[in-house]
């Protein structure tokens, strides 16, 4: 069993306070993702469920029990950090074993269990080698192995791919999901990279200066995002946002174009942020019509940039268009694909 409870964390350094007040559930062998700009608090907040920072006030429960008193080495939790933090001078068995041996644990249960993770991981061959003579990936494992042979309530993730790169890290992206599916045990992971949470995910916590902005599947924040960062956070390339207002009936842009029909829940007369996805805009033969100002082939796709009511706005397109900078289009909104926000506040309407 391994479920995670944090309720209204805050913590504070001198009279700065950067975790506003956190409430979170993880439920046992679930995949939480923590995601957000640099400096939003993520690795503030995975500290302090691995006991290595203390919190100035709230309460974190593991199964229910409260671990707030306990040091870190007793909360049955263990973290994997960006730099893995491997000991140059031992092999990779001595290093997935270290804990073991510093637990007291016997040899032999030891060498079990080092066998058992290294086959997991795939290190089997790497056993006796230093982490010098590993690839990056592969001491990415190993730092990895040395958390499972704990065999923990909770593993915590500090950014582990950040040092690798991109190729290897949409690998082991797949082979942590894969891990994960296997061993079904509780994680929390910390990454800035919202493609990341997107994919790893089952449940995707928003954070922004401190605060949970909104917490959901991957899918659900994709879909009906609670505010204006989510919905320009989440979802690559991001979210393009106009200023409109509900005229007639439809989507009214500030030099009048008509872009499609009011979002529900957004009355007459109402000014509003619209938000759609380059994703969710095509060309169209009649409708709101802007200039091409830029074309980017990425292969599988064709994004490009019209200007519409002097907003630059990005479209995704699998159709092998031939477009060209400086011709008018004509674009059409997905039905259903607007998504409406609070001019002030950002919230989402309806
Ligand atoms: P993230 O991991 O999301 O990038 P952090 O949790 O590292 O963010 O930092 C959150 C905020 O707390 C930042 O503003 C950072 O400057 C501040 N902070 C982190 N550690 C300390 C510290 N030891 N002393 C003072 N401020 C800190
Ligand atoms: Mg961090």
């Amino acid at each position: 069993m391994g479920s995670v409870a944090l309720r209204d964390i805050r913590k504070s350094y001198g009279a700065v306070e950067v975790l506003h007040g956190i409430d979170l559930d993880v439920t046992d062998g679930e995949f939480v993702v923590l995601v957000g700009p640099s400096g939003c608090g993520k690795s503030t907040l995975l500290r302090s469920i691995a006991g290595l920072e203390t919190i100035t006030s709230g309460e974190i429960a593991i199964d229910g029990a409260s671990i707030v008193h306990l040091h870190p080495k007793s909360r049955d939790i263990a973290m994997v950090f960006q730099n893995y933090a491997l000991y140059p001078h031992m092999k990779v068995g001595e290093n997935m074993g270290f804990a073991l041996k510093m637990a007291k644990v016997g040899k032999d249960e030891i060498d079990a269990k080092v066998k058992k993770a290294a086959e997991i991981l795939s290190l089997t061959p790497m056993l006796d080698r230093y982490p010098k003579q590993l690839s990056g990936g592969q001491r990415q494992r190993v730092a990895m192995g040395r958390a499972i042979v704990r065999d923990p309530k909770v593993f915590l993730f500090d950014e582990p791919l950040s040092n690798l790169d991109a190729a290897l890290r949409v690998q082991m992206r797949a082979e942590i999901k894969e891990l994960h599916q296997r061993l079904r045990t509780t994680i929390v992971y910390v990454t800035h990279d919202q493609i990341e949470a997107m994919t790893m995910a089952d449940k995707i916590v928003v954070m922004k200066d401190g605060h949970v902005e909104q917490i959901g599947s991957p899918l659900a924040l994709y879909d009906r995002p609670a505010n204006r960062f989510v919905a320009g956070f989440i979802g690559s390339p991001a979210m393009n946002f106009l200023p409109a207002k509900v005229q007639g009936g439809q989507t009214v842009l500030e030099d009048g174009t008509v872009l499609c029909p009011a979002p529900a829940g957004v009355a007459e007369g109402i000014s509003f942020t619209a938000g759609v996805r380059p994703e969710h805009l095509s060309v169209a033969s009649t409708g709101a019509a802007g200039q091409v100002t830029l074309v980017e082939p990425t292969g599988a796709e064709i994004q490009f940039t019209v200007d519409l009511a002097g907003t630059p706005v990005l479209i995704t397109t699998r159709d092998r268009l031939a477009l060209r900078p400086g011709e008018t289009l004509h674009l059409a909104v997905e039905p259903g694909q607007l998504h409406a926000f609070d001019a002030d506040s950002g919230l989402r309407l309806e």
